[in-house]
């Protein structure tokens, strides 16, 4: 038995890697947020407005949390430009 293998393998985990699928109306959801709270990124996911406009994202949305150390898709992330709202784009 060797155990090397698997310990030069941490685990990792990347979201990208992954897909979230609404249980209301069966279709895939997509990250819309992404922020750091301690020692966990999370990751919110909701509904397809164009693919489920049915479905409420206020009722269905998704928050995904992955330990920091584990997270292996932070730098994606933090590269990826989101169309939402920034916190403050004012300088100071
Ligand atoms: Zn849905």
């Amino acid at each position: 038995m060797d155990p090397s293998e698997e310990e030069t393998a941490p685990h990792r985990i990347d979201i990208f890697m992954m897909s979230v699928k609404c249980g209301n109306c069966d279709k895939y959801q997509t990250v819309v947020d992404f922020k750091k709270s301690g020692d966990k990124n999370v990751y919110t996911y909701e509904c397809d407005w164009d693919a489920s406009p049915g479905c409420d994202p206020n009722v269905t949305r998704t928050i995904v949390e992955v330990p920091k150390h584990l997270d292996n898709s932070t730098r994606r992330h933090e590269e990826v430009s989101y169309p939402e709202a920034p916190e403050s784009s004012a300088p100071k």
